[in-house]
């Protein structure tokens, strides 16, 4: 079996992809040939730094690029296994390896679509829940007497002496826009009531 690519021997089977994102799709390309150890690791060098220069920019690509950049060293790995030496003038020296920390831009670009891709997880794991029916929400439309300094008693909103009511339960009490209180978890903002 010789080098599908230059005819060198010895050779054998390997299967590289790369993924390169587009705006809405992506680009898959496989080289999936018997080569020497030379043109394998050239290969390998040239998908796996497309890959992740280009691959992270999208949803699926950026999943094909974790992917394929695992597998191509997987497969690359195997491939040193049986194909450990190249001809060179006739004579078989050992083989050559090509590392991925070769290619500083590939690990710059893929340090920083990391780091966005972590930022972006944090963000949505962070999103502030909607309320939902098990808030208390026993605070809204209830009326409050001023007791004096900062303390505030329930009343019944037909009461004289309801100086506030409650308008609105929020998670965060920076929506009310003067006073408020706290309600559980929660802030019921308070308004002045007028009559
Ligand atoms: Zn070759």
């Amino acid at each position: 079996m010789s080098c599908e690519v230059c005819g060198g021997v010895p050779a054998g089977p390997v299967l590289l992809q790369s993924a390169s994102s587009r705006i809405l799709w992506w680009n898959h390309r496989k080289v999936n040939a018997d080569l020497c150890g030379y043109c394998a690791e050239r290969v390998y060098f040239d998908q796996q730094s497309r890959t992740l220069i280009q691959g992270w920019w999208g949803p699926l690509s950026a999943l094909a690029t974790i992917w394929f950049s695992i597998a191509n060293f997987v497969r690359i790995s195997e491939h040193r296994r049986f194909i450990t030496t190249v001809e060179n003038d006739g004579l078989q020296t050992s083989r050559p390896r090509a590392k991925i920390t070769g290619n500083p831009v590939a690990l710059v670009v893929s340090a920083i679509a990391l780091f966005i891709i972590a930022s972006l997880a944090v963000t949505v794991l962070n999103a502030p829940t909607p309320a939902s029916e098990s808030n208390p929400t026993s605070f809204n439309s209830t009326c409050w007497e001023n007791t004096g300094g900062n303390s505030l008693k329930q009343v019944s909103c037909d009461s004289d002496s309801a100086s506030y009511e409650t308008y609105q339960v929020v998670s965060d009490p920076s929506l009310c826009a003067d006073l408020y209180l706290e309600a559980g978890t929660q802030y019921a903002c308070l308004q002045e009531k007028f009559g």
